[in-house]
C-alpha cells in the first residue's frame, strides 16, 4: 500500500487573550475546502492531512510541527496574508519540493502574485471547493495537466497562466466541516479557548457594491441546506462555541432564517452556547426583521443590534458606487421603533468613497444624528478589496483614488503580544478627486471627535441641545470644537485629540505608537475609545474644558451651567454610583422627546431625577469592559433617568 502524502492548511488568526476571555476563530474556510475534497476517493486515498494551522503562532514554532509535507495550502485574507508569506517561504526554504497554494478573499483575479513571490506554485482563485479538488487530483498524477484545472494560476516554465473559473458549486453538495468532525481535534487540544467562528447559512449577495467583492462575485443567493444548519447548531452548542459570526450577506432575507435564529436561542437556552451571534441585516426594514432584533436581544445573543447600513448619505456617491438605501424617513422610523423597544440599531459608514467631500461625509453624520442614530454610527476606512470593482485600476483612475498601505491595528496589538513582529496591511483610501487628502485628514479628526464624544456621549446632549434649539448644527458644533481642540492643545481635550492625530499620522508612516490607558486590556483601543476614556478618566477637567469651549454660543449663564452639569451627571463615570438630583429645568423629558423625534420646548421647573445603572462597575476593569469596550455599542455610558416625586 503507498504511503499518503502530507498535507498542511493553514487560516492562521491572532488568539485574542483579555483577563474576560480567551479566543480565536476555527480554519472554517480551509476545513471547508477539505471536507469537500476528501468525499472523493481518489484525494483521501492519496492525501493524509495533518494539521490545520490555526493560529499566528511563531513562524519557528509552526514550522517545527510541520513533517515532510507534499503541500501546505493556505487561505489568504488581509488580517493573514504577511503572515501566510513569512510561514510558506520558510516551508519553502526547509522543505524546497513542498509546494505551495495561496487562496482566499486577499488572492487578485490574476497570476501576478507567482511574478512577486517565487516560493508560491499555485493560486486559487474565487470560491475554491471545486479548483482546490479538481488541483489535489492533478496532483496526484504521474503527468498532471494544470491546464485542466478551473480557477487556478500556475506556474508553466516562464509563463504563468490563469484558467478560466469554475461553475460555483451547488452548496447543497458541500459536507460541513464542523459536522464531519474536523475541528473536534482542535476543540478536544484547546480547552483554554472559548472558540469563535464563522458561519454560512447562504452564499452571494444581490447587491453590487463597487467596494465590496461579494456582489461582484455571487450575485445569486444560493442557500445551504437546512439540515446542515440545524445540526451546526447543535454542534456549536455541544462544543461550548461562543461566538458565531454569521458571513451571509443579508441576514434575514429569507422566512428560515427566523426558524434558524429560534434554534440558536433554544441552543442558549439549553446548553449555553452559543452566547454572542452576529449578523450582516437584511438592507430592508420589515417586521420580521424587528423580531429577529427582538429575538436576538431578548435572549442576549446580540451586542450590537440590527444594522440599518448606509456606507453614505450622499445621493452622488450611492450612485457611483451601485447602491441604494432605504430612504431616510424609513430610517428615522426603524432607528426609533428599535430605540423604544429598547434594541440598539447601529448603521454603517465608510469615509473615503468615491464622490464623497469632506462637506458630504460631515452633513451625511450630521443627517444621522438628526435621524435619531447618535450611538451607533461605524465608522470605517475605505479599502481597496483586490477583488473588488474599486480594485480596477480603471475605476481608481476614473475617480482619482489614491491609497496607502497601512498596518492592521488590531492584528498589531495582538502580534506584538505574542513577540511576533510580523505586521498585516490594508490598502486604505487616503484621497480621491472629491476628498483631497488634506479633508480626508479633516475627516478623520472630525470622524474620532464625533464618535468619541457624541457616540460615546460625553457631548451627546449638549449637541442635541444646541441643534434642536437651532443655535448650532451638529457638524458646525463639532468642527468648532475641533478647531477649539487644535487652538488649545494644553487643555485635556486639546492634548487628547493631538495624541490621537499623532497615533493616527504614526500608523500611516508605518510605524504605530500604540494609544493606551492604564488598566484598559482588552486589545487595541481605538480612537474612540480612548477619547471618551480620557474624558471620563478626569472629568473635571474635561468638563471645565467643555465650559469653555461652550461660552462662544452666548447661553443664557443659568440655563447653560445646568445642562452642563446634566450632561456630567448623565454619564457613568468609574466609581459611579446610583444618585438622585434635582434640576431647575426638566431635562429628561426634553432629550427623550428629541430621542422620539418629537422635540418639546424645554419646560423651567423644578425636577427630581433618579439616577440608575444595572451593570456591575465596581472595577475599573470592569467599567473599561462594559462601557469602553463595549459602550459605544449599546449607549451604554448613560445612566438609565426616571423622574421621582419632590422631596416632602
Ligand atoms: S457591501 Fe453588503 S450589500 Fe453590498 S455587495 Fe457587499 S455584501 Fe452585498
Amino acid at each position: 500500500m503507498h504511503a499518503k502524502k502530507n498535507i498542511y492548511l493553514a487560516q492562521v488568526y491572532v488568539l485574542h487573550e483579555t483577563p474576560m476571555f480567551c479566543t480565536t476563530y476555527f480554519p472554517y474556510a480551509v476545513g471547508d475546502l477539505w471536507a469537500y475534497a476528501r468525499q472523493e476517493p481518489a484525494v483521501s486515498d492519496a492525501y493524509e492531512l495533518q494539521e490545520f494551522l490555526f493560529l499566528r503562532e511563531p513562524i519557528e514554532d509552526a514550522l517545527a510541527r510541520i513533517k515532510n509535507p507534499f503541500f501546505i495550502g493556505f487561505s489568504c485574507y488581509c488580517w493573514s496574508t504577511e503572515y501566510n508569506k513569512a510561514l510558506a517561504q520558510a516551508v519553502k526554504k526547509k522543505f524546497p519540493d513542498c509546494l505551495i497554494l495561496f487562496g482566499g478573499h486577499n488572492i487578485s483575479p490574476d497570476g501576478k502574485l507567482l511574478e512577486e513571490l517565487p516560493y508560491v506554485d499555485f493560486l486559487i482563485h474565487d470560491e475554491g471547493e471545486i479548483p482546490f479538488r479538481s488541483l489535489l487530483l492533478e496532483l496526484n498524477k504521474d503527468a498532471p495537466d494544470f491546464a485542466a484545472v478551473p480557477g487556478i494560476s500556475y506556474r508553466n516554465g516562464s509563463e504563468i497562466p490563469t484558467n478560466p473559473g469554475a461553475v460555483l458549486p451547488s452548496v447543497e453538495d458541500l459536507p460541513s466541516p464542523y459536522l464531519e468532525g474536523l475541528f473536534d481535534p482542535l476543540v478536544a487540544a484547546h480547552p483554554e479557548i472559548q472558540w469563535s467562528t464563522v458561519w454560512e447559512t447562504n452564499r452571494g449577495c444581490p447587491y453590487h457594491c463597487a467596494y465590496c467583492d461579494w456582489g461582484q462575485q455571487n450575485a445569486r443567493i444560493r442557500n445551504f441546506t437546512m439540515e446542515r444548519l440545524m445540526g451546526e447548531i447543535e454542534w456549536f452548542g455541544a462544543n461550548n462555541v461562543e461566538f458565531i459570526w454569521c458571513a451571509d450577506a443579508n441576514f434575514g432575507i429569507f422566512d428560515r432564517d427566523e426558524e434558524l435564529l429560534d434554534a440558536m436561542v433554544a441552543s442558549k437556552e439549553r446548553m449555553n452556547f452559543p452566547k454572542v451571534f452576529l449578523c450582516q441585516s437584511a438592507k430592508t426594514a420589515n417586521e420580521r426583521l424587528f423580531r429577529i432584533a427582538h429575538k436576538l436581544t431578548a435572549s442576549g445573543l446580540d451586542t450590537l443590534g440590527p444594522n440599518l447600513a448606509m456606507q453614505s448619505l450622499s445621493p452622488k456617491v450611492l450612485q457611483i458606487i451601485g447602491r441604494k438605501n432605504l430612504d431616510h424617513d424609513t430610517i428615522a422610523e426603524w432607528i426609533r421603533r428599535y430605540r423604544k423597544a429598547g434594541y440598539r440599531s447601529h448603521t454603517d459608514l465608510i469615509l473615503g468613497l468615491p464622490g464623497e467631500t469632506l462637506e458630504s461625509f460631515c452633513a451625511g453624520v450630521e443627517k444621522l444624528f438628526a435621524l435619531g442614530q447618535h450611538g451607533g454610527i461605524f465608522y470605517f476606512p475605505c479599502s481597496i478589496l483586490p477583488n473588488a470593482m474599486m480594485g480596477d485600476p480603471a475605476f481608481r483612475e476614473k475617480y482619482g483614488i489614491r491609497t496607502k498601505r497601512v498596518v492592521m491595528k488590531d492584528i498589531l496589538v495582538n502580534t506584538l503580544d505574542h513577540g511576533n513582529p510580523i505586521l498585516e496591511y490594508f490598502d486604505m483610501v487616503t484621497e480621491t478627486a472629491a476628498m483631497p487628502r488634506d479633508d480626508w485628514m479633516t475627516a478623520n479628526h472630525f470622524m474620532f471627535l464625533t464618535g468619541g464624544a457624541h457616540g460615546f456621549g460625553a457631548m451627546r446632549l449638549i449637541a442635541m441641545f444646541l441643534h434642536t434649539e437651532q443655535i448650532s448644527p451638529y457638524a458646525a458644533f463639532y468642527m468648532r470644537l475641533l478647531e477649539f481642540c487644535q487652538e488649545n492643545p494644553d487643555m485635556l481635550i486639546g492634548e487628547t485629540i493631538t495624541r490621537i492625530k499623532n497615533y493616527f499620522r504614526s500608523v500611516q508612516e508605518d510605524d504605530p505608537e500604540l494609544l493606551t490607558i492604564e488598566g484598559f486590556s482588552f486589545g487595541r483601543m481605538t480612537e474612540l475609545q480612548y477619547f471618551f476614556s480620557c474624558a471620563a478618566l478626569e472629568p473635571d477637567r474635561f468638563y471645565s474644558d467643555i465650559s469653555i469651549f461652550l461660552r462662544q454660543f452666548d447661553l443664557d449663564p443659568h440655563l447653560f451651567g445646568q445642562l452642563l452639569r446634566y450632561q456630567r451627571e448623565s454619564i457613568l463615570l468609574p466609581g459611579a454610583e446610583e444618585k438622585t438630583l434635582e434640576f431647575d429645568y426638566d431635562f429628561a423629558a426634553y432629550f427623550d422627546a428629541i430621542y422620539d423625534g418629537t422635540p418639546i420646548p424645554l419646560k423651567k421647573e423644578t425636577t427630581r431625577l433618579h439616577f440608575s445603572f444595572s451593570y456591575d462597575l465596581s472595577t475599573l476593569e470592569k467599567y473599561f469592559d462594559i462601557i469602553v469596550r463595549l459602550g459605544r455599542m449599546s449607549d451604554n455610558a448613560f445612566y438609565q433617568v426616571e423622574h421621582v416625586p419632590p422631596e416632602e
